[in-house]
């Protein structure tokens, strides 16, 4: 069994943002809940996890917080 929030490693060892194709690294967002955020320079989007699932998705990512 995996932990609730916990990414298949298959899954997030072929994850990358899907604006830039950069990798994702974890962090943890505002709010306590797991985010992958793009490592691109240019972009930084941060993309959410919902139950283990990271929502790769350019239209539900939050901005990078500048
Ligand atoms: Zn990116």
């Amino acid at each position: 069994m995996t932990t609730p929030n916990a990414i298949e490693p298959w899954l997030r060892a072929i994850l990358r943002c899907p604006k830039c194709l950069s990798e994702v690294r974890d962090e943890t967002g505002p709010t306590g809940a797991p985010e992958l955020v793009c490592t691109g320079a240019d972009c930084g989007l941060a993309y959410r996890v919902d139950d283990g699932i990271p929502v790769m998705l350019i239209d539900e990512a939050r901005p990078p917080s500048t």
